[in-house]
């Protein structure tokens, strides 16, 4: 019998709910019990994939091919675990499938209603989700009070008297502010959280009070009171340097005893977070530091600028970082400041880094600095358009392809180094926007001797890539093609455009070489690695390696950039 972990929101968004939800996954799972871990948006929107990122922050791509919340980003990284995207709920799909039901006749003669019918729906999916774990986390999107949250809240209440109360458990996470006229700590905003979720008929088990320093016993005990709880259930979770650290804070606050507890389940606690903690003081504590320039789109929402852009890049270089103990200062560059050819600041950075990107804005400044990192052996990873980026300036400036370029930026160039593959296009002509990139997991090759090949067998990710290939093997959701090698790995994609291949061997003759390609069941060859060998660190996928890098087992290939910067660091030194 799954057991469920209601995580619900209170006072302001963004209070890192969804960190709090992937720690306590993380201690459970720790403690030996299966964990997943469920995302509800209470948008109409049916996934992700339309929101824009500049509003929204980066979207999140599962092995699946879901468009998601970078919550489930989170989810993955602390419980290094794939999670599919049917853990991520919208409004929107829940009422498309009701009224789908409904024109289809499935409940002939019965009118159609909010309740019973929504949170059925609801209900079924979250089911589905947590069948065969031990735990099941379901946080709940924005913050009590939302109008769009409600059918959620009735839907876990309903949940509750199906399963029976022994088996679910409520978590608040609240803000509290310290006014900075007043200069106190303010309970009464949680008091009014407390009082809504009341009115839904939840009483929370445990309140996780989040705030720029940690709680007194004085606020403690007023909340406990006011909520009617018992001493303990109320959890300070201050803010902290490194987001790693929550799994442990609230370890240290017992919060995985009293959780298994409250669902009457007797466990001993063992040592448990052992590899984590290392990792963390790597983080808090790092022997050395490297800087990295990220070369994007410097993005503002109103006078304030968004700091979700790039989250899994982000969190990809900590967590690369943390295993190499050393602190990665990230600079985020507009591109646009490069586009006068002014790259010599990059000679400050150990490494530079072009994610990826849509559109034509910025991308000379990118290619500029490409060129920059080609030039003066400096350590340069790119990712999607980085890669198609890097392409493109190798064409141009060493295989003398004047003015080449992405047919996504320039339609009618003379060298369409990247292109849609004609088969592509037929498919984007007969579909809806939006149903045509390339997303989820591919399946790629990876070339004897190279650089790439040597990044996914030190860091082990051949190994375990191989083993999940074994088990998706047949299920069609997943692109694994024509596997032509035992040098088989697995990143996730999120991209229309591709290598051309007309070009591709007329670029290999000077010296940049594709290291690893998926193979179609048609036998096409989709480009998915380059790499210059005689570069001490010029790498740049197809990919997108940040969805799949886990705090504790980071991406092979932010791994190996980062260790070529260690390099180049020491050797600078000599
Ligand atoms: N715009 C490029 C494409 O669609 C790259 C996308 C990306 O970087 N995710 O192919």
């Amino acid at each position: 019998m799954t057991r469920y972990i209601i995580i619900v929101g209170g006072v302001i968004s963004g209070i890192g709910k969804g960190i709090t939800t992937a720690s306590i996954g993380k201690i459970l799972k720790e403690y030996g019990y299966s964990v997943t871990a469920i995302k509800i948006d209470p948008y109409l929107n049916y996934d992700a994939g339309t929101l824009r990122p500049t509003e929204h922050g980066e979207v999140w791509v599962t092995d699946d091919g879901g468009e998601i919340d970078q919550d489930l980003g989170n989810y993955e990284r602390f419980l290094d675990q794939d999670i599919p995207r049917k853990n991520n709920l919208t409004s929107g799909q829940v009422y498309k499938t009701v009224i789908e039901q409904e024109r289809k006749g499935k409940f002939l003669g019965k009118t159609v209603q909010f309740i019973p019918h929504i949170p059925d729906e609801i209900k079924k999916r979250i089911r589905d989700a947590g069948n065969g774990y031990d735990f099941c986390l379901i946080e709940i999107g924005g913050t009590i009070g939302d109008y769009e949250n409600i059918p959620f809240l009735f839907a876990v209440k309903s949940l509750e008297r199906d399963i029976g109360k022994n088996n679910i458990i409520y978590v608040l996470v609240t803000y509290l502010p310290v006014p900075s006229n007043i200069g106190e700590m303010k309970t009464k905003p949680t008091q009014q959280a407390i009082r809504m979720l009341g009115e839904n008929g939840i009483f929370p088990n445990f309140i996780l009070c989040r705030s720029k320093t940690p709680l007194d016993s004085v606020r403690k005990e007023k909340i406990e009171k006011y909520a009617n709880i018992s001493p303990g259930s109320v959890i300070s979770e201050p803010d902290v340097d490194t987001i790693y650290r929550v799994p442990v804070d609230l370890e240290e606050n017992s919060l995985g005893i009293k959780i298994l507890k409250e669902f009457g389940i007797a466990k001993e606690k063992q040592q448990i977070l052992h590899e984590w903690k290392k990792l963390v003081s790597a983080i808090e504590f790092p022997q050395k530091k490297i800087k990295i320039a990220l070369i994007g789109k410097y993005v503002k929402i109103g006078a304030y600028d968004l700091k979700d852009a790039y989250i899994s890049v982000n969190e990809a270089l900590k967590s690369a970082g943390a295993a190499l103990n050393a602190k990665v200062e990230i600079t985020l560059i507009c591109s646009k400041s490069f586009e006068a050819s002014n790259t010599g600041i990059l000679s400050q950075y150990d490494g530079i880094i072009i994610p990826g990107g849509f559109g034509c804005s910025g991308v000379e400044g990118k290619l500029n600095a490409i060129e920059f990192a080609r030039k003066n052996s400096k350590p340069f990873l790119g990712l999607c358009l980085g890669m198609q980026l890097a392409v493109i300036e190798f064409a141009r400036n060493v295989c003398s392809m004047e003015k080449a370029n992405s047919t996504e930026i320039d339609p009618y160039t003379e060298y369409p180094v990247i292109d849609i593959l004609p088969d592509q296009e037929k498919l984007i002509n007969n579909s809806d926007y939006g149903a045509t990139m390339r997303l989820g997991a591919y399946a790629a090759d990876l070339k004897p001797g190279s650089k790439v090949l040597s990044l996914y067998q030190k860091t082990k990710r051949l190994d375990q890539d191989k083993k999940r290939i074994q088990i998706l093997t047949g299920q069609k959701s997943f692109r694994l093609g024509k596997l032509e090698t035992e040098n088989v790995i697995l990143e996730r994609h999120r991209h229309r455009y591709e290598v051309n291949p007309e070009f591709a061997e007329e670029i290999e003759k000077k010296g940049l070489v594709f290291s690893g390609a998926h193979t179609r069941n048609d036998s096409k060859k989709l480009m998915e690695f380059i790499e210059i060998p005689e570069h001490p660190f010029f790498i740049a996928t197809q990919s997108h390696p940040e969805f799949k890098s886990r705090f504790e087992s980071p991406s092979p290939l932010f791994y190996g950039f980062l260790e070529a910067c260690i390099h180049a660091q020491s050797k600078q030194n000599l």
